[in-house]
């Protein structure tokens, strides 16, 4: 059947003082409907910018440059501003990093959702619905009647949630939603976001840099180096058997959804920049197990056992060849 949503080669890429970067490379996957698929990577790898192209919310001098955001069979790159208005609230999403940001701070909560509710032509029950999205995130009716700034930091992304909820949409794409949040505050939210899901039955694209927070309650992962797809699997697989070296690093980078949060302590170093991407593959300048091939030819996305993975180590004609580590 149809998926959901069908990204295809989508590119982004944006002026630089350098030249062009290319802050998302040819990235393709789909989603099922009810789906929940964690996107991660460390920050400069294109998460947060794969997900603003698939939400048509890239502004200059970013642009998408290549590809197709199919969502439920229409493609989102081409359609207008005003065609995507139709489609935003209504069936598609969004929640920012920080509701600080996103909400209009000298505009109650109630007014803003009165507002998104009046611009899809829903006019009656306006309080109702308000109220009822409000009781669905765990937040008290009565703080419609707050400014942003009068919630704390983990109502604030409630809030936020629940507006994403006025209209059930099908899709409700996720950029670190409680990063800001204590581990607690944290925790709590994901349980939450989790059991509105499966309720609701919404999917859900969610983009963190914690692979151990996500894991908990995602189908599936993404895991993103350089701009591209380095590892997409099943969540238990990716996350009991990582193979490509960067998502291990991620891992060992977590150990624990409730243990203190460290450096990429095996993997030193920063993320390529994407305005001089190196030869060969891109986390080579980083990667425990590089090979001298690795500087040289640009890994595929393998097929391992249903995980895809870009990395040299799982290419069907070097698997078990007598190349060394360097
Ligand atoms: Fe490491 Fe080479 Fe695999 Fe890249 S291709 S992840 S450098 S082993
Ligand atoms: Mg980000």
């Amino acid at each position: 059947d149809v998926p959901l949503l069908d990204v295809r080669d989508l590119t982004v890429e944006y002026a630089t003082a350098k030249g062009s970067a290319l802050a998302v490379d040819k990235v393709s996957f789909t989603l099922r409907r009810g789906e929940f698929l964690g996107i991660v990577g460390e920050s400069g790898c294109g998460k947060s910018t794969l997900l603003f192209g698939i939400a048509q919310l890239l502004s200059p001098p970013a642009g998408i440059t290549g590809g197709s955001v199919e969502f439920k069979g229409r493609n989102l790159v081409t359609m207008t501003e005003k065609q995507l208005n139709t489609v935003r609230w209504s069936e598609l999403s969004v929640v920012m990093q920080s509701a600080m940001n996103a909400l209009n701070p000298v505009t109650t909560i109630g007014a803003q959702f009165r507002d998104v509710l009046r611009a899809h032509s829903y006019d009656t029950d306006i309080n109702a619905r308000s109220r009822e999205v409000m009781e669905l995130v765990g937040v008290d009716p009565v703080h419609l009647g707050s400014y942003p700034h009068q919630l704390s930091g983990g109502m604030r992304q409630r809030a936020m949630i629940a507006m994403a909820l006025l209209f059930t949409p099908d899709l409700i794409i996720m950029d670190e939603p409680t990063s800001a949040l204590d581990v607690v505050a944290q925790r709590s939210l994901m349980v939450q976001i989790k059991q509105l899901q499966r309720e609701l039955g919404f999917a859900i694209i969610f983009v963190t840099h914690d692979m151990s927070l996500v894991s908990h309650f995602s189908d599936r992962l993404i895991v993103m180096y350089g701009g591209q797809i380095a590892e997409l699997g099943d969540t238990r697989t990716v996350f009991d058997t990582p193979r490509h070296p960067y998502s291990r690093g991620l891992l060992d980078a977590f150990p624990s959804i409730r243990g203190p949060r460290v450096p990429l302590l095996g993997i030193p170093g920063s993320p390529p920049d994407l305005a001089e991407l190196p030869t060969g593959c891109r986390f080579a300048a980083r990667c425990p197990q590089a090979m001298p091939s690795c500087t040289e030819v640009e890994p595929a996305l393998y097929d391992v056992d249903q995980v895809l993975v870009r990395c040299l180590l799982h290419a069907p004609d070097r698997v078990g060849s007598k190349e060394t580590p360097v």
